[in-house]
């Protein structure tokens, strides 16, 4: 077991990554033991990422698993999420990645199940994901499939998210909170879209709009 300090970046992690794993309970984006947070050690391959099949209330620093950039397991006693392949993936493959979060939330995996795009009809999307969020392909688990999927979907996208087909949502950020902001976001808007379709076709957003309103919210929006 590792305890924490400020001078151990993997002690670190392992509280920040532990702890996030709550967020996806808060904002009921996971049922029973599904879905995931990962943290990357800063400036290292080496990332953090829950064990599998552990019930959310269990969860704490010291069963979070390190594993190595190929996801094999540096440190830990449990086996580790059925997809820290996935992970360790995007790890390998998009160096300025720092967190990575997994979970089937119910709106957005709807739209998964019909590999629909979210449109990009709410200023709030505009801000968080600069367009619509993107679907990736029909993948099993077992392999690389899905790492290539989330990979080859996000980049050059400015969405930090992908709904990959019949699944569910994938999010990516600079650290593990951006990524889980990322899933919160990413249901809030698949329900508030889904809610306005409803009643009626949503209104699209112009494209130069989108551009203003992606730009002013990652550079000016928030406290500096
Ligand atoms: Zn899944």
């Amino acid at each position: 077991m590792v305890t924490a300090s400020p001078q151990d970046p993997v002690a670190a992690v392992r509280h920040e990554v532990s702890a996030l794993h709550a967020e996806l309970v808060r904002y009921n984006l996971v049922a029973w033991t599904a879905g995931n947070v990962s943290g990357r050690v800063p400036g290292t391959d080496l990332f953090v990422i829950k064990p599998s099949g552990v019930d959310y209330d269990d969860i704490a620093p010291h069963n979070m698993i390190l594993c190595e950039r190929d996801g094999t397991v540096v440190d830990g006693d449990l086996s580790p999420s059925s997809d820290t392949a996935a992970h360790a993936y995007v790890y390998r493959e998009m160096p300025e990645v720092g967190g990575v979060v997994h979970t089937h939330s119910p709106y957005a995996s709807a739209w998964a199940a019909r590999a629909e795009p979210i449109p990009c009809v709410l200023t709030a999307m505009a801000d968080e994901f600069g367009g619509p969020i993107p679907i990736g392909p029909f993948a099993l688990i077992g392999n690389d499939d899905i790492g290539k999927g989330i990979v080859s979907t996000l980049t050059g996208s400015r969405s930090p998210a992908v709904l990959m087909q019949n699944h569910g949502v994938f999010t990516i950020g600079r650290t593990a909170r951006a990524a889980v902001k990322a899933a919160v976001m990413c249901e809030d808007v698949a329900r508030t879209i889904h809610l306005s379709r409803q009643l009626g076709e949503p209104v699209p957003i112009p494209q130069g709009d989108i551009d203003r309103l992606h730009e002013r919210y990652q550079n000016v929006y928030g406290q500096r």
